[in-house]
């Protein structure tokens, strides 16, 4: 495995790969999830790229970019491990310039869920996902279907930029107790870890009413939030595919989502249906 600092370093060493590249960004501090990603890239391409990367313009004033956890030398073991080639660790002076041309959300799609509490979280994550985008210039792109907002908005942004690259959705993976995994987990503490799992359980009630027949959305989001209860609850919702909220599911066309706050931890979470 190379492990390159500059965008420069990993043009120069991609430039004389001939084979196909298979890119799985993230931030570190990985996990099973993650290397769930890379275990599908490496299945369909070549050669697999890994980048690390704590995107400060992502992170609002006041949130946990100091504190998000770093873990360099078990992450490169996890890469090497995993059979990754190219592990891209850059700075963020590698990775952002003065004065710079932005990305910008969509007006509606960024801004709703995760985007109203976190406004302007998707146009930092947009801007590092296109830049890292044209550095690896990869053919397939791997990302989690837990963050399945994010994962829209740059489905969006492929499209809308015409760029030349297949984005690949994900699978949550999830612990044993059913918490998706997630980096932001090692800030529960046990008793917030077990509070944390009224958030699968109240996906897995909904599921369940759907599968029983219950096809009304605003039912189905009442038991979600009895099920959530005491947790201070951000958002539990049913939209289709496009995020639009919607009255009835229809299988195969929806996402249910939760985003709740524990102890101090946001926690996401959704089911495809
Ligand atoms: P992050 O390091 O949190 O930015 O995540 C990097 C990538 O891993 C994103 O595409 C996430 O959606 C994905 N990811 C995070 N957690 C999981 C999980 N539990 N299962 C599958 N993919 C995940």
């Amino acid at each position: 495995m190379e492990i390159l600092k500059t965008p420069a370093a990993l043009k120069a060493a991609l430039e004389i790969f001939k084979g196909s590249v298979g890119f799985v960004p993230t931030m570190g501090a990985l996990h099973i999830g993650h290397k769930a990603l890379i275990e599908t890239a490496r299945s369909a391409n070549d050669a697999v790229v890994v980048s690390i990367f704590v995107n400060p313009t992502q992170f609002l004033e006041g949130e946990d970019l100091n504190a998000y956890p770093r873990r360099k030398e078990a992450d490169e073991k996890i890469c090497e491990l995993a059979g990754v080639d190219y592990l891209f660790y850059p700075d963020v002076a590698d990775m952002y310039g003065r004065d710079e041309v932005s990305l910008s959300a969509p007006d509606v799609r960024g801004y709703i869920l995760e985007g109203t509490s976190r406004p302007g979280h998707f146009s930092g994550v947009l801007t590092v996902v296109n830049k890292l985008l044209n550095i690896v210039n990869p053919d397939r792109a791997y990302f989690g279907k837990k963050d399945a907002q994010q994962l829209m908005l740059i489905e969006t942004m492929v499209s809308n930029l015409f760029m030349n690259v297949e984005i690949v959705p994900c699978e949550t993976v999830r612990d044993d107790d059913g918490l998706a995994l997630s980096s932001r987990n090692v800030y529960l503490s046990a008793q917030e870890r077990s509070e944390a799992l009224k958030i699968p359980r109240a996906l897995k009630r909904a599921t369940k009413l759907v599968m029983q027949g219950e096809l009304e959305t605003g039912r189905l989001q009442t038991e979600m939030l009895a099920v959530l209860e005491p947790l201070e609850v951000e958002y539990a919702v049913i939209v289709n595919r496009a995020f639009a909220p919607v009255e009835y599911v229809e299988i195969g066309h929806t996402i249910i989502l939760v985003e709740a706050v524990v102890g101090t931890t946001r926690l996401l979470d959704n089911i495809w249906i």
